[in-house]
């Protein structure tokens, strides 16, 4: 059969054409990746995808974020065989096996200390949404209250009770308070006292008896807002957070769905800032890429009655079996620490990334949940904390090292608005490329990167090379604006900057 010009052999190009083909004429409207991403993957092994077209693609995707150790790990394929070949049942309801023991046994060991003691765990159904959904009815069982507080570009889920919690849908049963974020910070000044103000909305929506707001049954947050955006939590608001709610007898539930599991440079995101939650929701990772959700809570919750919350599928073996092995598997290699360190070099790549081109608006992350968001270059406005104050901005674990947090100066502009054409056109020349990112944010302009935690070093240069080469491509093809000439860090680009930025808002007349 003769090759395409692509090196695809027509027959082979026929059949994954009519695939896809097949695919947009029979499935739902409502999909969602296949959109962006229209190739057909047909074997995978660690960060790469083959696909049906032949083509390598570098997976920055992961699978929304669960595949902790990337595609087909060998310790999850072994745990998998293990109880295939074992005859024990896969599919046993909540009932007890060996196979479940070992899991709660070893994810027990990870949980963070102040929980471990006295932890408790149902099974729900096997989403991240079904564990969002069954810690809202827990606490609302437990406290005998109704409300839930939720954040602004919060997402925990589709169905019902999460959804209502995300941002974007409004809703009676939900106060909705502002998440503290530097680059679109709601109170226009961003680091820590954009963090202190949205701390303090909250306790004055708490304690002011007209705001409107009765005491709700609990409080539910993502230690780093992933679909909003990659908006990590300053580690000072999220002990803020557990302060106001522990003071005011307010369940707090940590969204730990997307972070879990070494992705955020500690083997759960509230380690950052050291607080216990009183209710975890986990999912994605744990099940070491097949489908698997809990909730874990201190026992003192535990007063909802014996079928409160049910499912059918609540007993996966083999989930539980490469969840074991996965947690396992990240904690004995450390893999944590090295989300954190691979995590802050490629920000810091990125971020001299970002020098180059004045459409990338801000550059933040933590761990190995990155995201870099894509502005209009040509209006006008400013850019992330990160090129104003050197070595110290737009991480916030530079918080441990005592460092402070710049804050936009009064009258500086705000942030430009984003780009979404701009980021969607950079998705598609990252596949062109043979690298596979997520959009996400408010106004899905955020190229999101969730690389498995395996990553070598090797492979994260070509990840941010593929990724550099396609900003250029778009940036050229985004009319009207070439890339600016790379010059290094230096205290006179920087300067040189502020004082543009300084003239614009009027405040400096020199
Ligand atoms: N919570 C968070 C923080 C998430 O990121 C997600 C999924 N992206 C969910 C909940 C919902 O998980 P699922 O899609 O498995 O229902």
């Amino acid at each position: 059969m003769p090759d395409g010009a692509d090196g695809v052999s027509l027959s082979a190009r026929g059949a994954y054409e009519g695939i896809l083909r097949r695919q947009s004429a029979r499935e739902s409207a409502a999909r969602t990746y296949a959109r962006a991403l229209p190739i057909v993957p047909v074997r995978a092994r660690g960060l790469t995808i083959e696909g049906a077209d032949g083509h390598r693609y570098l997976d920055c995707l992961s699978g929304a974020g669960t595949l902790a150790l990337g595609h087909n790990h060998p310790v999850v394929l072994e745990a998998i065989r293990k109880v295939l070949d074992s005859g024990a049942p896969l599919h046993v309801l909540d009932l007890a096996t060996p196979v479940k023991d070992a899991f709660v046994t070893e994810l027990f060991h990870t949980l963070p200390s102040g929980l471990a003691g006295h932890a408790r765990v149902q099974f729900c159904g096997p989403a991240g949404t079904d564990a969002v959904e069954a810690a809202l009815k827990l606490v609302r069982t437990a406290t005998g209250r109704t409300g839930i507080m939720a954040f602004t570009g919060a997402y925990h889920g589709m169905t019902a009770g999460a959804l209502e919690a995300s941002g974007g849908a409004p809703d009676v049963r939900v106060a909705r308070l502002p998440f503290p974020q530097d680059y679109r910070c709601p109170f226009g000044v961003g680091g820590r006292l954009g963090a202190e103000l949205a701390a303090r909305w909250t306790e004055s929506v708490l304690d002011d008896p007209k705001s409107g707001v009765p005491r709700p049954a609990g409080m539910i947050l993502e230690p780093v807002q992933g679909e909003g955006g990659v908006i990590p939590a300053p580690d000072a608001w999220m002990r803020r957070m557990r302060e106001i709610t522990s003071a005011r007898g307010i369940p707090l539930i940590v969204d730990e769905v997307q972070t879990g599991v070494g992705r955020t440079g500690a083997f759960w995101a509230v380690e950052h800032s050291g607080i216990t939650p009183d209710v975890m929701v986990l999912s994605k990772a744990i099940g070491g890429s097949l489908p698997l959700a809990v909730v874990v809570y201190r026992d003192g919750l535990d007063v909802w009655p014996p079928g409160a919350h049910a499912g059918t599928f609540r007993g996966n073996q083999l989930a539980m079996a490469a969840g074991t092995a996965t947690l396992s598997y990240v904690r004995a290699n450390g893999l944590a620490a090295r989300a954190a360190q691979l995590g802050s070099r490629m920000l810091a790549q990125l971020r001299e990334l970002g020098q180059q081109f004045p459409c990338v608006g801000d550059v933040r992350g933590r761990g190995l949940m990155i995201g870099v968001e894509f502005v209009d270059p040509e209006a006008e406005g400013g850019r992330g904390c990160w090129d104003e104050g050197g070595e110290s901005v737009g991480l916030w674990g530079d918080e441990g090292a005592g460092l402070p947090r710049p804050v936009r100066a009064p009258g500086a502009g705000g942030p430009r608005p984003a780009a979404p054409e701009l980021a969607a056109a950079v998705q598609r020349e990252c596949l062109r490329r043979g690298l596979i990112v997520e959009l996400g944010g408010r106004h899905a302009s955020v190229v999101r990167l969730l690389p498995p935690l395996t990553i070598s070093d090797e492979q994260a240069a070509a990840v941010l090379d593929r990724l550099a080469d396609a900003v250029a491509t778009a940036a050229r093809a985004y009319p009207g604006h070439p890339p600016r000439p790379h010059r290094p860090h230096g205290t006179d680009v920087r300067q040189r900057r502020q004082n543009e930025r300084a003239e614009r808002a009027g405040w400096r007349g020199d």
